[in-house]
């Protein structure tokens, strides 16, 4: 329907509302649409039409949703008492209490808007708004459904206003009321706002797209039609399985998504082949796979594409499967496949809960939305802590606008948290306490290192040991400001102690060699010397490389001779100073981060880790720490003691000054001068032959085990690369 020109009768709305909800208060909606029209009286829209035919539309496209007749009186009322001389008062006496709340929740976020013609930077303007919305939709999020129709209806309305105001609104669209959309779930009107924004944004890309869609349109005149036809076949009448019931529409994607794909893949128009989408939708969950079953068994599909939102539903409740197939017409074709009971969800999302038929006091919602919208609450979480406007949206771009991951405890609650987040940052965020004494995770059943990415809909399961605390190392990879603060924290104090400890052992050690029975009492004496307050300052002092042991000595035994040459020892407390402050050591950084202080390090035979793999190291009592490469068939004998993984990586600072052993596992022809070829190659890219073993020769191949020493994986790899490319090397691994 046009919802520009066309005026929507009294009878047509009330009707409307009555057909889907017989117990809505007929009288009432009568009374608001009459209301309505006479407060905003001869007011007239930038169009020129009467200004009452907008809330009525608002109204009217709330009806789609079905929603209750209360968020339908108050999208009739919306703009009353910020545009005519309606008051509160007067709204609240006549269609009571809970519309006159609802109407004002909306106006003040009217009000917002009205406000954006201030001087405040564009930002700050926009995090206000933003700021207002998420506090007058946390009462009740009707206001925030009434909100969404009214900018749905000014978008389609927009080509009445001036330039600069309309980008303005488009950009203000899709930066804030489109992520709420797909936040609450009503796709459809997400769908449409991202469309009007993007035509108004970027006029050019929106009218190439628009006009290669119509071209290929004409080209393939009827195709979506060709297509449905073919798949009700395959899937109605279909000779296994068939689901006469099914339902089955198709559409062309809009210019936006399909803009959005060619950015986010880098793509030209040509290149992108899946511009169609199908939508399949049973009575079901066990048909949805049996119709998943007979579409992956008629076309060939397409690997990666595949997502079951059925089994791990989207956090806005949403659920589908997904698939793409090489369809009928030798095109590529999305098919998506869903019950209609996800399938209502899909589309209106939350106002599925929110229609007439459930009831309308947030006491009556789901169960699930408490979780469903547990980020409504971590908003204003943030709200409350943010001081200024802009920090707010840099919050919120950052936890709610960019992509999120949602992760489960093993209990099934929810964890949101940023893209990128590891299993330390899951501790942290399910508990402070979680955080500092986690030594392990599994995701989904499998021990996984700590710096592992978290998927979307990953179940992790934290294992923690009652004495274990952060490790420094964990600070690299974190990515939420609770983990990495919480870390510091915990670094900075334990540092310290480190820092005390080793300082008292070197200095008890000067003290023994030279003869002497360590005191603290001595040490006492000289605080003034090193401007320390108490031993422990200077101790710290010491074991942190900043005062010298010896020096110390000396100070407090002024007319001491030394017995053993100061600059050895000084050597060997620097070294150990390094090894307690493995980042900002002043001796040679180790190679590897994450390891305790002085504890021994090996490199496992099984796997050869060499720089630049991932790896992991196990701890074994009194042999200190085996490094593992992350995929190391060994490590799953460990799998059942977490507490012996710790999680390392190689220190990009650390120059190694030794090549390491890495291992291929090499098939040569066995012809003459293979064998030849093979070290030739190795030794010209720089590689060094330390061990060579035959493990299998048949009269064509030789299979072997040869270790090379190499700077780091970029540099196996390169052998490796080079082998490949000789004509009598037929395969070449990493060995094992
Ligand atoms: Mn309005």
């Amino acid at each position: 329907m046009n919802r520009q020109a066309k005026i929507i009768r009294q009878y047509e709305l009330v009707e409307r509302v009555m057909g889907y909800d017989p117990n809505a208060d007929e009288d009432a909606l009568n009374r608001a649409y009459v209301f309505a029209m006479k407060a905003h009286g001869s007011q007239t829209r930038a169009s020129g039409d009467p200004y009452y035919m907008h809330p009525i539309w608002v109204a009217w496209l709330l009806t789609s949703l079905k929603l209750d007749h209360k968020s339908i009186i108050t999208a009739l009322l919306h703009d009353t008492v910020e545009d005519t001389l309606t008051t509160l008062e007067e709204i609240q006496r006549l269609f009571g209490p809970e519309v006159a709340r609802l109407v004002d929740g909306v106006t003040k976020l009217s009000r917002i808007e009205l406000q954006n013609i201030g001087e405040q930077s564009e930002s700050t303007k926009q995090a206000e708004n933003f700021r207002k919305l998420v506090l007058a939709m946390s009462e009740d999020i009707r206001v925030l459904l009434v909100k969404l129709a009214d900018r749905l209806h000014n978008m389609e309305t927009l080509q009445f206003l001036k330039p600069e105001k309309r980008r303005r609104i488009a950009r203000e669209t899709l930066e804030i009321y489109v992520p709420l959309a797909e936040r609450i779930g009503i796709q459809r009107w997400k769908d449409e706002l991202e469309d009007l924004s993007f035509r108004e944004m970027n006029p050019d890309a929106y009218e190439s797209i628009k006009i290669r869609l119509d071209e290929m349109e004409k080209v393939g005149a009827g195709r979506v039609d060709r297509i449905i036809d073919e798949l009700k076949k395959t899937i109605c009448l279909g000779n296994e399985s068939p689901i006469p019931e099914a339902e089955i529409s198709g559409r062309r994607k809009s210019p936006y998504s399909i803009w959005r794909k060619m950015h986010a893949k880098n793509v030209a128009f040509e290149q992108l082949s899946d511009v169609m989408a199908f939508r399949i939708v049973v009575d079901s969950v066990g048909e949805c796979y049996q119709a998943l079953g007979t579409i992956h068994g008629r076309y060939p599909v397409v690997p990666g594409r595949f997502k079951d939102y059925i089994s791990t539903p989207k956090p806005n409740g949403y659920q589908s499967i997904h698939t793409t197939v090489i369809g009928p017409e030798k095109q590529r074709i999305e098919v998506q496949i869903r019950t209609r009971d996800m399938h209502e969800v899909a589309d209106m999302g939350v106002a599925a809960h929110w229609s007439y038929k459930q009831g309308v006091t947030p006491a009556d919602t789901p169960k699930t939305e408490g979780r469903q919208y547990r980020w409504l609450r971590e908003l204003l979480d943030i709200l409350e802590h943010a001081t200024r406007p802009d920090e707010f949206l840099e919050h919120t771009k950052l936890e709610l606008f960019q992509d999120q991951v949602f992760c489960f405890t093993p209990k099934g609650d929810l964890i949101a948290l940023p893209r990128g987040a590891t299993p330390v940052d899951f501790a942290y965020a399910v508990h402070s306490q979680v955080g500092d004494t986690c030594v392990g995770a599994k995701i989904n059943g499998r021990m996984q290192p700590l710096r592992a990415h978290l998927q979307n809909g990953d179940q992790v399961e934290v294992l923690t040991s009652k004495n274990s605390s952060p490790s420094p190392d964990w600070e690299n990879f974190v990515i939420t400001g609770k983990a990495r603060a919480r870390i510091r924290r915990f670094v900075r104090t334990q540092q310290r102690d480190e820092h005390i400890k080793l300082g008292r052992g070197l200095l008890e050690r000067v003290f023994r060699q030279e003869g002497y029975e360590y005191s603290e009492k001595a040490v006492e004496g000289v605080l003034k010397i090193y401007q320390q307050q108490g031993v422990d300052d200077l101790l710290a002092a010491i074991g942190a490389g900043q005062t010298g042991a010896r020096d110390v000595f000396n100070s407090i035994f002024p007319g001491h001779r030394t017995i053993t040459p100061a600059a050895a020892d000084e050597k060997v407390a620097a070294a150990v100073a390094a090894k307690a402050k493995p980042r900002k050591g002043t001796g040679t950084p180790l190679a590897i981060r994450g390891l305790i202080p002085g504890m021994a390090v090996h490199y496992a035979r099984c796997c050869h880790p060499i720089v630049g793999d991932r790896i992991v190291g196990i701890v074994t009592t009194g042999k200190g720490v085996t490094i593992h490469t992350i995929d190391c068939e060994t490590l799953e004998s460990f799998h059942d003691s977490p507490e012996r993984w710790i999680d390392v990586s190689w220190n990009p600072d650390a120059s190694m000054t030794e090549d390491m052993a890495g291992r291929l596992s090499v098939v040569v022809a066995n012809e003459t001068g293979a064998l030849g070829n093979l070290s030739t190659v190795i030794g010209k890219n720089g590689g060094n032959i330390t061990n060579l073993k035959i493990t299998n020769r048949t009269s064509d191949f030789f299979e072997m085990l040869i270790d090379v020493d190499v700077h780091d994986v970029k540099h196996l790899t390169n052998i490796m690369a080079a082998l490949r490319a000789t004509p009598v090397i037929h395969s070449v691994e990493r060995g094992r």
